[in-house]
């Protein structure tokens, strides 16, 4: 005797279990068909994990992994454009050596640099 299982997104109960999983994400119960080769109600997807197979993930969670992916992408040209700005001014460029200063030519009747007045000046007399 089966109670059966209500599926998380679709609320409806499932007397077959084999047609339920439990979502990788939250724990809930949602219809996974798993039958490739029979019609089948799927509230979710099989996702293949990085290192450990296969996970079921239920729709709502499928909407926040698609979601995060997303602002993921959105913002990784964004970061990847701001790194190569930052290695860039951190030395990966070398920078072109100081322009050297151009001698500027004297000019006709250009007053001589001013004297420095009093410089001449004896501060003190030594006194024998
Ligand atoms: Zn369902
Ligand atoms: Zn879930």
């Amino acid at each position: 005797m089966t109670t059966g299982t209500v599926c998380a997104i679709c609320q409806r109960t499932e007397h077959n279990a084999a047609l339920l999983s439990p979502c990788y994400g939250c724990g809930s119960m949602f219809h996974l068909n798993p039958y490739s080769n029979r019609e089948g109600i799927d509230c979710g997807d099989a996702i293949l994990g990085e290192t450990l197979g296969v996970h079921f993930y239920c729709q709502r969670c499928l909407d926040e992994i698609d979601r995060e992916e997303r602002e993921a992408a959105g913002d990784s040209p964004h970061a990847r454009a701001a790194a190569m700005v930052e290695s860039l001014h951190a030395g990966g460029l070398p920078l072109p050596p100081p322009a050297p200063a151009e001698p500027t030519p004297p000019r006709d009747g250009a007053p001589p640099p001013a004297k420095q007045r009093g410089g001449a000046r004896r501060r003190y007399r030594r006194v024998d």
